[in-house]
């Protein structure tokens, strides 16, 4: 057949042939896809990012494709290498075969595409697998076999040929993309070495209303509970995002989402907060950081974090994403790029042939545990040591192993990782109650599971660290399962989302404090620039809690029961803005505010949820109502009045477009780091 695949090439046909499939992966799938992805990706990033993230999705699915495609040649080459019988037959029957690969590819993708075009009007023809994979072999089968075919074949090659060598083109754009390297700067006469320690401990999705710690009914977290009673526990501290990336970011920028814009799960904060976050201060005044996450969305290096450390262990999951620490570290725009339906696509591939989940070990504490005391263990001692350890658990999948699985909830229900999954939002009215209390009592076996290896690695941390050592237990975010709303992320600012456990152990510390000051995860970073004697960046947001973690007496609660008592602590905010431009205004998404025992939700602009109710600004008033039952506003309008301007004054502070980058980054080339 030398007319099936044009003769002018030099390359030999069998190589030509198999390369269809991969051009029509990435000269005709990937513009294609890229482009209906086009408009999340603009309300994400700047619009001079397409170039990179297409970069990197098209060097990411090259990578892949380059082994098929040698895979794909070879049994035609051995087909060719003899000419009696059967092989010749064989051999057309496979290059039949790759053309009618190819054609699944492409027809797949238009339809895909057409589908997404249909859906921006909010219309669906739902076409059904067998009408693509049949039209794609009947397309397949007209352009191997049949004269006008292989002219379309021809065209379709070629088109998918400039398109792939267009792709090649964007991946040069990826050094120029890469994180700010500029060099760091030490600051004069301070080697650190009297320094204390710092060990920070994050837990995902981990819910102070869940944690015995914090009154749960439920007896899930007895080893933080021991860890504490040596420590100071901040009752009433708030997360100031509602999912990883901006809880994370405002734990290490000590700025507030709408600062840092770390506003969505692929993105990071901006380059002028991540230069003045606690890593660079911490780096800039002598101190040696490592880090190990067993989430690649909290990754040092992901959050554009990883040239401040020293140590990085992450992507130790099974999980089998593309969004992963190690490669964001030299691909900026990998989260970004798995999005992307081919590259997504081969994601679901590769789960498909791994088959389900085995067991529920998914998340295992252990994989960011033992590579951290590992490191504890070899480091050079020469100067203070920042270790940050990011553990997964209890986020979903909740279904935790043996013997913690079932302790809570004994029935053979939602006892995998495929049946522990939450249903997000307003997504989680739609099951029935009885099965919300099983994946309530599942998350609260995980949060048993998790509290069993952080107890065990606090203290073990602690021994190789010796006394001279601050530590620090906290959450990202929390997990909501009351309000008819699941999860984390969205609107949905409930106590069960954005109260998290914070623990500060100081050095020497032995007796436990308890604390009903309002903080905020912003506090962290200037509490520990005050325990390590330097000074506050000037754009963090929080303050220094040391005072607190010092306080000789506890606050005598009963005491406390009006506003004027528990309103010394100036208001802490939480908020969501994940449905914004990350550089433009922020118009819509939710902002709370806790000010003494109000707290005030204000919902902005237009937000688009699954089966989202409509949604009212809500008052409540803690002390009285700690679960969030009655709202106020109507019957208190001077106090929701007041807090309304809170919002508004801090909105008009930082809400605004993001015009500028002010500052470059000051991150080291980290040439020690080992890989992960
Ligand atoms: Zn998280």
């Amino acid at each position: 057949m030398p007319g099936e695949y044009g003769a002018s090439s030099t390359v030999p046909r069998a190589w030509r042939i198999a390369a269809l499939p991969v051009l029509a992966v990435l000269g005709i799938a990937l513009p294609l896809t890229f482009a209906t992805h086009t408009e999340p990706f603009l309300f994400e990033f700047r619009a001079i990012d397409l170039l990179p993230i297409y970069g990197t999705a098209w060097l990411v699915l090259a990578a892949i494709a380059l082994p098929v495609w040698i895979i794909l040649t070879l049994p035609l080459l051995a087909l060719e290498a003899s000419h009696r019988a059967p092989f010749p037959l064989l051999a057309r029957a496979w290059r039949v075969a790759l053309i009618v690969l190819a054609a699944l590819i492409v027809v797949e993708t238009l339809v895909y595409c057409f589908e997404t075009w249909l859906g921006t009007f909010g219309h669906s023809i739902g076409v059904p697998d067998a009408v693509v994979y049949g039209l794609a072999v009947a397309v397949g089968l007209a352009m191997a076999l049949t004269a006008p075919g292989r002219a379309g074949l021809r065209t379709v090659r070629s088109i998918g040929a400039a398109c792939t060598v267009m792709g090649a083109i964007a991946v040069v754009s990826l050094p120029a993309f890469g994180w700010h390297r500029a060099a760091l700067r030490p600051t004069a006469g301070s080697p650190g070495a009297n320094r204390p320690n710092i060990l920070l401990l994050s837990i995902d999705a981990l819910s102070a209303p869940h944690m015995s710690l914090y009154g749960a009914a439920r007896p899930t977290t007895p080893n933080l509970d021991a860890f504490a009673r040596e420590a100071t526990t901040f009752d009433r501290a708030y997360s100031d995002g509602n999912f990883t990336t901006p809880g994370i970011a405002s734990i290490l920028t000590g700025t507030r989402p709408w600062s840092h814009r770390a506003l969505q799960l692929p993105t990071w904060a901006l380059d002028r907060t991540r230069s003045t976050s606690l890593p660079a201060v911490l780096r800039r005044n002598g101190y040696r950081l490592g880090y190990v996450s067993t989430n690649a969305h909290a990754g040092g290096s992901a959050q554009g974090f990883g040239g401040y450390f020293q140590f990085a262990r992450t992507d130790r999951t099974q999980e089998l994403t593309l969004c992963r620490d190690g490669l964001s570290r030299h691909l900026r725009f990998v989260c970004a790029a798995s999005e992307v339906p081919p590259v997504a696509e081969f994601d679901h591939l590769v789960d498909l042939l791994h088959g389900p989940p085995r067991g529920n070990l998914l998340y295992d504490p252990r994989l960011a545990i033992e590579p951290a005391l590992a490191w504890l263990a070899g480091v050079d001692r020469d100067k203070p040591i920042f270790l940050w350890v990011h553990l997964f658990p209890p986020h979903s999948p909740y279904a935790a192993p043996e013997p913690w699985l079932g302790r809570f909830d004994s029935s053979p229900l939602d006892r995998d990782t495929a049946h522990t999954q939450p249903s997000w939002a307003w997504l989680l009215s739609r099951l029935p109650s009885s099965q919300v209390h099983t994946l309530e009592a599942r998350y609260d076996e995980s949060v048993t599971y998790v509290d069993h290896y952080a107890g065990d690695f606090v203290r073990r941390a602690q021994d190789l660290l010796g006394p001279n050592t601050v530590v620090i237990v906290t959450a990202d975010h929390g997990e909501s399962f009351g309000h008819g709303y699941g999860a984390h992320t969205g609107p949905g600012l409930y106590e069960e989302i954005i109260h998290v456990p914070l623990i500060v152990k100081l050095p020497g510390q032995t007796v436990g404090k308890r604390s009903e000051a309002l903080v905020e995860q912003v506090d962290i970073a200037p509490t520990l620039a005050e325990i390590i004697g330097v000074p506050d960046e000037a754009d963090w947001e929080g303050r220094s809690l040391l005072g607190e973690c010092s306080a000789t007496e506890l606050a005598d609660r009963s005491a406390a029961g009006d506003d004027q008592a528990l309103g010394a602590s100036p208001p802490v905010f939480s908020m969501n803005f994940e449905q914004n431009p990350r550089l433009g205004a922020l118009r819509t998404g939710s902002v709370a505010v806790m000010d003494g025992k109000w707290k005030l939700v204000h919902y902005m602009g237009v937000l688009h949820y699954p089966d989202m109710p409509p949604l009212h600004d809500e008052l409540y008033d803690l002390s009285a109502d700690p679960a969030e039952r009655v709202n106020r506003i109507a019957a208190e309008p001077v106090v929701a009045q007041r807090l309304r301007q809170l919002i508004d004054a801090e909105l008009a502070r930082r809400g605004g477009a993001v015009r500028k980058q002010r500052a470059t980054a000051q991150i080291p080339a980290d040439s020690s780091r080992p890989s992960p």
